[in-house]
Parts: structure tokens; sequence; C-alpha cells
């Protein structure tokens, strides 16, 4: 007989067996920790699709007002930020929960929708938050491979006829970012209409907009006109991105109300800070910034993804702030020599990308810098 397994020694052993399996998320490196370890300075930062302009500055003073009242709880309810975003999106109130970052809606929906006895679709190279948010209910993950790196129109892309085929009637759920990351790939509006459209009512559609900003430039969808019309859609939306408050921690769930109803009830009832609540709340009366933090990255990421290619490292189509180049098996000696360079660029591996690394877009200054060092380090890896 197998030896009990010693609890004392391992008390991790007492986790649910579905949390153990779970392969943890493995975030951008921080500025600070590249600073500890190699003593440089002059570090940027490529690698989590932030604004590299940050947030508008009306966000930041109301989050300095708000500090000044830290010492009472937040209104858990969110009035005045539901309220802006009730206005913004032309939604009821009722129709939105308020999460800790977009991460915290997508766990939520996660907790509220699934049960070991359901499963999850999601593509290969999605998210890396959906996976960690439905293993840990216990439910089934069904991962549909992607479109090949030879596709013609969207390499890496979701196949979403597959998707659609992978559904059945213990389906509740299925995640899907349009724009993608870490891939940046995208789905047309009119595709993604007929794959929601053809849904059953028992599976609801977890449409993820992080990159929603980014992507108007190539017409793609704004899934909150759906809402009305497929009860089973739920779109999420985030202020770290295109806002520059990713250190903030707040983004939101828009859905049918019965939906966010279910939500709220898991939802921990002062799951965003007063500082963040204020700052999301100014920030939407700054929607300039945001244009203006947009245009750039539109305008840089035509520019940089040329660049790349002419230097030997392609990339594939991307509606996001970032792009995902192929470096081939140089590509972790690459993000390596970079670092040392002072440039925090994201390896792609967990994500079962080894060759690729993905690149945020940051102001044409910091892009520039980057293209400069691959330039010097591109000839020389493919002589190595
Ligand atoms: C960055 C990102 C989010 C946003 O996460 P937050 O928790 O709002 O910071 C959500 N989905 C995708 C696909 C992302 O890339």
């Amino acid at each position: 007989m197998a030896a009990e397994p010693d609890l004392r020694a391992h008390p991790g052993l007492l986790a649910t067996a579905a949390v153990r399996k779970i392969a943890p998320y493995v975030p951008g490196k921080p500025i600070e920790e590249l600073e500890r370890e190699l003593g440089l300075r002059d570090i940027i930062k490529l690698a989590s699709n932030e604004n590299p302009y940050g947030a508008s500055p009306r966000a930041l003073a109301a989050m300095r007002r708000a500090v000044d009242r830290i010492g009472f709880y937040p209104d858990g309810s969110g009035h005045e930020l539901k309220s802006k975003l009730a206005a913004h999106h032309g939604v009821q109130r009722a129709q939105i929960t308020l999460g800790n970052g977009s991460n915290d809606a997508l766990v939520l929906i996660a907790e509220a929708f699934l049960t070991p006895d359901t499963d999850a679709v999601v593509s290969q190279y999605a998210f890396a938050v959906y996976p960690i948010a439905v293993q840990a209910t216990g439910a089934t993950l069904k991962v549909v491979p992607a479109l090949p790196a030879s596709h013609a129109v969207m390499p890496l892309g979701h196949d979403l006829a597959a998707m659609r085929a992978a559904v059945c009637a213990r389906t509740r759920l299925v995640f899907l970012a349009n724009p993608n990351n870490p891939t940046g790939t995208y789905a047309s509006a009119a595709e993604l209409e007929a794959f929601i459209a053809s849904m059953p009512a028992s599976t609801l559609v977890v449409l993820d907009e992080a990159y929603f900003e980014y992507g108007r430039s190539l017409q793609l969808q704004d899934g909150v006109m759906w809402l009305a019309k497929f009860p089973n859609l739920i779109v999420t939306r985030t202020f770290a991105k295109a806002y520059g408050l990713a250190g903030a921690r707040v983004g939101y769930a828009l859905s049918h109300p019965e939906v966010a109803d279910a939500l709220n009830r898991v939802r921990q009832s002062f799951n965003v800070s007063s500082p963040a609540l204020a700052a999301a709340s100014a920030a939407l009366e700054d929607l300039a910034h945001v244009e203006r933090a947009v245009a750039v990255a539109v305008a840089e990421r035509a520019r940089v993804s040329q660049r790349l290619a002419d230097l030997g490292a392609p990339t594939v189509p991307s509606g996001g702030n970032f792009l995902l180049a192929h470096f081939g098996p140089r590509a972790a000696a690459i993000n390596d020599r970079l670092l040392h360079a002072g440039i925090i660029v994201r390896p792609v591996g967990n994500y079962g990308l080894p060759e690729h690394l993905r690149i945020t877009l940051g102001t044409p200054a910091q892009n520039d810098r980057l293209l400069a060092e691959l330039a010097c380090l591109l000839p020389a890896a493919m002589r190595a």
C-alpha cells in the first residue's frame, strides 16, 4: 500500500485536485525586479500592454483626493462609476458588475456559472486567466486548436467554427478575447456576431474587450451593442489598458441584468478600492487622453510591425497595443539580451509559443530604442 502523504511537510496537498493542476499565471517582469537583478537604470517595460503615457491627470488628481478619505470603506455599490458607465455605454446600471480589474470579473463569471459537471471552451493561445478561472471551479477546460501559423488571413487566430463545434449541452461558458492576448489576432464583427448567434441558450459567451479601444481602426465589434439582442452575452472591459490605470485594478462586465445579479452575489462587497473607483470615474471625463494614446499606438503598430518584418521577425496581425513577433529558436536568447539592454518584453513560452516574443507598443522613442537594439542583435543572432 502506498504510504500516506506527509501532510505536515506538504500541506499544499490539501488544496483541491483541480487547483493543484493549475499552471500559475506568469506576469511580466516588473521594472524594479530588473533594476535589482542587473543594476540597470532607464529600463523600459514593453511587457504588460500598459499605456506608456499612463492615466489622465484628472484620474490621478481624483485618486489623490480619494486617498484623503482612505479610512472609510469604498462605496460597495460603485454608484458613481456605474452611473457614468451606464451613460457612457447606454446600458442600465443593473447590467454592470464592477471588478478588481476585469480579471476579477472573469473569475466571478467562472464562479457563478461553472461546476465540475460543466465545461468551458477556449481557444489555444487564449488569455491565460481563462484556464485559471475555469480550472479553479473543477469544471473541464476544452482547448480548441487555433488556426495554423500558415493561415493566409489570421495565423494563430481563433478557429470560430471549431470552437462552435466544441460547444455541447454541458458547455456553460465560452471565453473569447477579440482582439486576443497574447496574439493580438481578431475576428471580424460579422464573424463574431454569427458565432454568438449560433450559441445555444445554455451557453454564455464571454467576449473580453480589453483592447476594444485599439480595435476601432479595424472596424472591430462593439459587443455592448449586441447585449440587447443576446441575453447569453457578457462583455468585459478594463481601465488597465487604454485608460492607463493598470495599477489601480478596475474593470467591469456588462450583461443581462439577471447575469449581473448572479455575478454580484459572488462578488466581494468591497472588491474595488475607493481610489480606483474615483480614478475610473474621472478617467471617463477625459476620453481625449485615451484617444491620443490610442492614436499613437495604432500608428506605431503599423510602423513597428513593418520594421520587425524587415529585421526578420514577422508579426501576426494585431488589433491590440502589442505585437507578437516570431524570432525563431533564438527567442529566449534575444529576450535575455534585451533584458541586459534594459528592455523588458514578454516571453510567451507559457502559452506554447517559445519562438515568439510579445512586445507592447511604447512611445515612439521607446519603440525606436527597442528597434535599434534588435537591429544590433538580430544579424548576430542569425549568424550564430
Ligand atoms: C490585460 C487583459 C485583461 C485586463 O486585465 P485587468 O484585470 O483588467 O487588468 C483582460 N483580458 C485580456 C485579454 C487582457 O489582455
